[in-house]
């Protein structure tokens, strides 16, 4: 008598970030079925972003289409669908059109957006910046300030039009604080005629009392140095309390400017709601030392949208390394599983911190060695250089960087998504 052959592991992996691709990536091999689902067709590379903002790359040049990533391996299949819901006593994930996907092993891998405490009317004004459609949005509003600048003839408009407010000095305000001052001292000068870029103003507004909170009190004063020496007006310890299409009221003075750039808070995404699991104040799924959801132990959640803690007693950061290892340890959690075994707790290993002030100036702590200035930014691009997927990818990035820092020539400077009519 012949039994049918044994239907494999079925594997769903919602959200092809750093988290979920790295688990799918290392389940290459293992005894199973993957569905990898995402609502957007690109795997993006977030550290990057700021700069297609700024217009020193392209969108093609920080993501990648995930089912080309996945095209050598045929037992996963990629879907392009948003997931709303988690039917956990069913093994169904819910997707938003109604269908479903029934599961043995769930990943959760949902990443984060923006988060306004409490003042979500704020974000027409003050987009944040966490897709490449925010990415390209900001490149259209901070080009379109300097054109419509060039045609204005009042002078507290052109002055509104060439202020440039930051909320938030976390590494993406910095990064793009310096950016745009870099862009506006280096880049532009030489094409505009009836107005002086150098005399945009580039405003840095952060709630607490240092720029770079996460880094050594060493670092983050260079920092604030380095932005202060090309121009970047860097205020803390002032809380923002009121955005509007005019600017921006912060530490009880109002600030006229057309261009605001959320930079300040995150918010995990919906799966802790799905689950009706235990949540920290920002939403992130409070999981258990093998990274599954409490009372779920076939749902594991990674990267941004959970918190767990370190070694050192610490939240690990939401950053990319960190959802990297997450995802690498579940992978493996779920090979030990298929064998009858299991593995000790998740333990975070902690690479370092690195950030780019500008151009030829970054911040870096090892832990066992800080670095600032040139020889950190050399560091910090190799380095990012390094984690992009695929030769094309890497030599195309390191191209336009060795142009930008032999001419000031951005080669991404192009308004899209909209005519000169559009302001906003
Ligand atoms: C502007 C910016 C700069 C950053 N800079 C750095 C840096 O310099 N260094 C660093 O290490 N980290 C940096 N980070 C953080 C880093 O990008 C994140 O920690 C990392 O992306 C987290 O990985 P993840 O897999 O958890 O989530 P993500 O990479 O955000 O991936 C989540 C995925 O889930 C998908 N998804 C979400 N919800 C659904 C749904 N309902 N249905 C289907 N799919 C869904 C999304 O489309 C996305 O593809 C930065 C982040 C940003 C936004």
């Amino acid at each position: 008598m012949s039994t049918a052959p044994a239907k494999p592991h079925h594997v769903v992996i919602v959200g092809a970030g750093f988290g979920g691709l790295e688990t799918a990536f290392r389940l290459a091999g293992a005894p199973v079925k993957i569905t990898l689902v995402d609502r957007r067709n690109h795997h993006l590379f977030q550290p990057l972003l700021y700069q297609v903002a700024t217009a020193s790359l392209a969108t093609s040049e920080i993501a990648w289409p995930i089912r080309y990533l996945l095209r050598d391996r045929p037992e996963v299949t990629t879907l392009f669908a948003n997931v709303n819901g988690v039917d956990a006593a069913g093994k169904r994930v819910l997707l938003e059109d109604g269908d479903v996907l029934s599961y043995d092993t769930l990943v959760l891998a949902t990443g984060a957006r923006h988060a306004y405490f409490g003042h979500d009317e704020w974000e027409p004004f003050a987009p944040g910046l966490k897709t490449l459609e925010d990415a390209t949005t900001l490149r259209r509003r901070i080009l379109v300030a300097f054109e419509r600048a060039e045609r204005e003839t009042d002078p507290l408009k052109r002055a509104a039009l060439l202020t440039f407010v930051i909320i938030g000095a976390g590494p993406t305000g910095v990064e793009l604080a310096g950016t745009i001052a870099d862009l506006a001292q280096d880049t532009l000068p030489p094409d505009f005629r009836n107005i002086d870029t150098h005399k945009t103003r580039v405003v840095l507004i952060e709630a607490g009392p240092r720029v770079l909170a996460g880094f050594p009190d060493d670092l983050s004063s260079y920092a604030q140095a380095s932005l202060e020496r090309v121009g970047v007006e860097v205020m803390l310890g002032q809380p923002v309390t009121e955005c509007t299409a005019d600017g921006v009221v912060y530490g009880g003075k109002k600030l006229e400017a057309r261009t605001i750039i959320w930079a300040a808070g995150v918010r995990a995404s919906r799966a802790a709601e799905w689950l009706d699991a235990p949540s920290d104040r920002a939403h992130r799924v409070q999981v258990l030392p093998d990274l599954t959801v409490p009372e779920h132990p076939d749902i594991f959640a990674v990267g941004d949208t959970v918190t767990i803690a370190g070694p050192d007693g610490n939240p690990v950061p939401g950053i990319a390394p960190a959802a990297k290892q997450q995802g690498r340890y579940v992978a493996a959690l779920i090979r030990a599983r298929l064998t009858g075994k299991t593995l000790p707790p998740f333990r975070y290993k902690h690479a370092g911190s690195l950030a780019q002030i500008g151009k030829r100036r970054a911040v870096i702590d090892f832990g066992w060695l800080k670095l600032r200035g040139t020889i950190a930014w050399w560091i910090w691009g190799i380095a990012h250089i390094y984690f992009l997927i695929g030769l094309r990818h890497r030599l195309s990035v390191a191209l336009s960087w060795l142009w930008i820092h032999a001419r000031d020539q951005r080669a991404a400077r192009l308004i899209t998504q909209g005519s000169s009519k559009v302001t906003r």
